[in-house]
């Protein structure tokens, strides 16, 4: 049974003389986008894809007057249900933004369009000879627009930090329209606040991010992958301390896995092959990036060579080719690999290390009482705090409910974070008063009420 619009028709054609009926989609062709959310759902009428950013802020002006709520879309990789549209509002899809307009080599950044895709954007800079260092699985779906409103991190945050550490200006759109222009260009300016930081990690409540500067960085000569088993947590953090003091900063991913996590994503059902023999509590895969090929392998083989003497790893391999190396990642990345035996449930947390592995005995212990088959799967950026954890125990509001007591709950206790890189959007929003003192949500309020006086954009995201 189709629903009245809660729409006015004046705003539809108000919006169509903006972006042309091209810029529009509507009914069914707007909600079909939800299939490809994860968790989420789109009810929203309308979606507009503005190409430019007097577009945008013609949207937004005409939004902002009749109070107007606008989500903001990007690639809709999201994993929090930040991208969610309910019915009365309405969807800004970045989409048709996607230009990379310049690559400066001796400026060391790039300016591109907040619509474009994050391996779009890796290409670029790498025809130019340069890296544009952010890397996460997600990346031929993910929007560099996407990458800055949940700050995303990935797997070489440990060497260049976090998207926060690899902006350096910003054009935005504020919630009245007004085109806040701040696409600096080096990395030194402390002329007054540093504005851009304000719409970094804010998953698009704050403004519309439409261009953006980003910084590389050069491409290095050697690249050195490997895959260790180990016997124990404390002997995961023993080789952290070594690889990172034994090659002269040239760490630049540290990945723990938990030995269930390896062995079920090595099954042959999982389609990875396990170039070390399952069965070992504890795996390792870390990346070293250098500028001596020669030199850079046998630095890590000695490193490696003492590790293995001391019983710190129990065994090693390093990748000898691109296919290799590869193989090696993919054991990492396949995490829906793990979907098979039940659905999902995906937290992203962080912590100190130094409680990682009491905390993880808990959650687990915890989870394991449940009733019915389940599965508790835990790997993650370690050296960033950071780890990830699959429940695959059911997802009904009940279980959710239950098994997010039980991740969220020890974090308060040893001041960890509910999110470490996925944002809080709509599905942990109750939960960020674990991580957050009532002081910071009351300025993150105020800054809310100060940018977004109507609270037009991505209303009910973060806070409700
Ligand atoms: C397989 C997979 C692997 C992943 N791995 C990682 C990982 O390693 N590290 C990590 O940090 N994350 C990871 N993610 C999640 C990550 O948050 C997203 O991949 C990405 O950063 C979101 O980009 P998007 O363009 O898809 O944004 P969307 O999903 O479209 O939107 C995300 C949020 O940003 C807002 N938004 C989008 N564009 C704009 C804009 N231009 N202006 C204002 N607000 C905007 C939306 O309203 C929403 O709140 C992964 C996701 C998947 C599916």
């Amino acid at each position: 049974m189709s629903q009245a619009s809660l729409l006015k028709t004046d705003l539809r054609s108000d919006l169509r003389a903006i972006v042309g009926e091209q810029g529009m989609l509507e009914g069914d062709a707007v909600r079909e986008r939800g299939a490809t959310l994860f968790h989420g759902r789109i009810d929203a009428e309308l979606l507009v894809r503005p190409r430019s950013t007097e577009q945008v802020s013609s949207i937004l002006g005409i939004c902002h007057a009749r109070g107007q709520p606008v989500v903001t879309h990007g690639g809709l990789t999201g994993l929090v249900n930040g991208a969610d549209a309910g019915r009365g509002e309405i969807v800004l899809s970045l989409e048709s933004m996607n230009t990379i307009e310049r690559v400066d080599v001796a400026g060391r950044s790039m300016r591109v369009q907040a619509g474009a895709k994050l391996g779009n954007v890796q290409r670029a800079a790498e025809e130019q000879g340069m890296v544009f260092p952010l890397d996460l699985g997600a990346r031929d779906s993910a929007t560099v627009g996407g990458n800055i409103s949940t700050n995303a991190g990935g797997l070489r945050v440990l060497r260049y930090g976090m998207m926060r550490n690899l902006v350096l200006g910003i054009e935005a759109v504020l919630a009245d329209g007004t085109v806040l222009t701040s696409l600096n260009r080096m990395l030194k300016n402390n002329a007054g606040y540093d504005l851009k930081q304000l719409f970094i990690g804010s998953e698009g409540t704050l403004g519309i991010v439409t261009r953006a500067e980003l910084r590389l960085v050069s491409r290095t000569r050697s690249q050195e992958t490997l895959l260790a088993s180990l016997p124990t947590f404390d002997a995961m953090v023993d080789l952290l301390g070594r690889l990172d003091s034994g090659l002269g900063g040239q760490l630049a991913a540290f990945e723990a896995l938990w030995g269930n996590y390896y062995d079920y994503n090595t099954t042959p059902a999982a389609g990875n092959s396990a170039p070390l023999s399952r069965g070992a509590p504890f795996y390792v895969i870390a990346e070293a990036l250098g500028g001596d090929p020669e030199h850079d392998r046998a630095q890590l083989e000695s490193v490696l060579g003492e590790a293995l003497e001391g019983g710190i790893v129990s065994d090693v391999v390093i990748a000898n080719s691109e296919t290799e190396r590869r193989a090696i990642w993919a054991i990492r990345e396949d995490v829906w690999e793990v979907q098979n035996i039940a659905p999902l449930l995906t937290f992203d947390v962080s912590l100190p290390i130094e409680n990682m592995k009491a905390y993880v005995q808990e959650i687990t212990q915890s989870v394991h009482g449940l009733a019915g088959e389940n599965r508790c799967f835990v790997f993650g950026h370690m050296a960033d705090g950071n780890l990830h954890i699959v429940v695959a125990a059911g997802d009904d509001a009940a279980t959710r409910a239950r098994v997010e007591d039980m991740i969220y709950r020890p974090l308060a206790a040893i001041g960890g974070s509910v999110s470490a890189e996925h944002g809080i959007g709509l599905e942990k929003r109750a939960y960020l008063p674990l991580s957050r003192t009532p002081a910071e949500i009351a300025t993150m309020r105020l800054l809310k009420k100060a940018l977004d006086p109507k609270g037009i954009l991505n209303p009910g995201k973060v806070f409700a």
